[in-house]
């Protein structure tokens, strides 16, 4: 056993635990192959947001057959969201049983353990391990194999309380729980210190971060903790919820240099009734209220968005409430989305629209929201932003994304990954920003 090939799916939780996997394989002298085939241990990390993407994901384990077919020696783990659904290992057991190993979201950490019991045994069958504790300990000791430098991940809390009525994840990340703020601040000062310079917190509701704790530890305690951090870095994070960011909150990102101008607010409807059915406990004149204070603080902040159409019993006057909403608001950007059944929720038992319905929104909705993105991409030609070259696909291209976190191209070498340029923007194509560095 020598290579490790990683597949993910899905949020950038994800690709954070991914990053963990991937630590812990290599800590066991294991490194990265190209690909699958390549691979002594095959890795999928699961997601099960959507139907459509379970479904693919199976489709892409069913390939795996072969390939442990023609080389039965290698192991083929599924991680992730997806196992962590009521009866969903079992069912992928009996599906695929060629997969070796099928652990939860919180016992992905013992793959290691679990690679050598499987090579210990002579004959193999499916070993199962999904801790079901709807509060599982976090743990600190796993080491991480980063895959996106300039940037680093970091979580701050795991979990959610919420239950949108849409939504499986609290079904399968269990229930909020906090990093110690004292954990984080050292990881961020020692990833700084490595030579990353951006960090983006990760939780699935930042702004309820420190609600398990009882010493009044909150998302505002914690931003103002590393705003003491010296040295020029970029922070930002996700993703925030209507019902809890406050004006502490908006307040010290505007005052802190190192802290982008750049939120991701999911509204998901415009219409209040819609709003109430998806059990997302604010209301559109609460959402108002939130931009109007980030655009007192922060004018130039960017602005993004979740925006869902078609849940169930949405009107076509709901509707119009959601493109009033983002003719208003005006996105900088919006993830635009169909809503889908997901089974185990409270909405997939709602009575569903009509497809053609869905699809009629979806396309208003998207060619609005492209509209409102290229006006905003051509407010930015002319000017100069300091950006974080990261690496692009292209030879003598590297891209960036602006403090507002518009992503820029422009020339440069793989060498100066990492460093911030001043660049001009001068031409918008498709939404598309590119410039020259000055
Ligand atoms: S806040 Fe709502 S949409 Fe986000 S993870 Fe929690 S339940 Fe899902």
């Amino acid at each position: 056993m020598n290579k490790f090939y990683i597949e993910t799916f899905g949020c950038q939780m994800n690709v954070h635990e991914s990053e963990k996997i991937a630590g812990i394989l290599s800590g066991r002298g294991l490194y990265a192959a190209d690909s699958a085939a390549d691979a002594d241990v095959i890795v999928f990390n699961t997601c099960c947001i959507r139907d459509t993407a379970e479904k693919k994901i199976e489709g892409f384990i069913g390939e795996l057959k072969a390939l442990k077919r023609a080389d039965p020696s290698k192991i083929i783990a599924v991680t992730g969201c997806m196992t962590q659904q009521i009866g969903r290992a079992e069912a992928l057991k009996t599906r695929f049983p060629f997969i070796d190993v099928i652990l939860g979201t919180a016992n992905q950490y013992s793959i290691a353990e679990k690679i050598d019991r499987i090579l210990a045994l002579n004959k193999r069958k499916t070993c199962i391990e999904v801790l079901s504790d709807e509060k599982p300990c976090i743990r600190e000791d796993v080491p991480i194999l980063r895959t996106s430098y300039p940037n680093a991940w970091v979580n701050i809390m795991y979990g959610c309380n919420n239950f949108c009525t849409y939504c499986i994840v609290p079904y399968v990340r269990g229930r909020e729980r906090s990093r110690n703020l004292s954990d984080i601040k050292a990881e961020i000062v020692s990833l700084l210190d490595a030579g990353y310079s951006e960090i983006t917190l990760l939780g699935q509701n930042v702004d309820s971060y420190g609600s398990d704790f009882s010493d009044g530890t909150n998302f505002y305690g914690l931003l103002k903790e590393l705003s003491t951090i010296k040295g020029k870095f970029r922070l930002r994070f996700m993703t925030s919820h209507p019902k809890d960011l406050s004006e502490d909150v908006i307040k010290i990102i505007a005052d802190t240099p190192n802290f982008c101008k750049n939120i991701h607010l999911p509204v998901q409807s415009g219409s209040d009734a819609v709003l109430k059915a998806m059990n997302r406990k604010y209301t559109r004149d609460r959402y108002f209220y939130l931009i109007d204070l980030i655009r007192r603080y922060m004018p130039e902040c960017g602005i993004t968005s979740d925006i869902m159409v078609g849940f169930p019993g949405e009107t076509e006057r709901d509707f119009a409430d959601t493109t009033d909403l983002v003719e208003r608001v005006r996105f900088q950007n919006a993830f635009t989305f169909v809503y889908s059944p997901r089974a185990g929720t409270p909405a997939a038992d709602m009575e569903q629209l009509p497809q053609a319905v869905k699809k009629d929104r979806i396309t208003r909705l998207v060619a609005l929201q492209n509209r409102i993105s290229d006006e905003i991409s051509l407010e930015y030609l002319g000017k100069t932003e300091e950006i974080l070259a990261e690496d692009s696909p292209r030879p003598g291209v590297l891209v960036g994304r602006t403090d507002s976190g518009r992503l820029v191209s422009f020339g440069g070498e793989k060498s100066e990954i990492g460093k911030f340029f001043n660049v001009k923007i001068n031409e918008n194509k498709a939404s598309a920003l590119f410039g020259e560095r000055v």
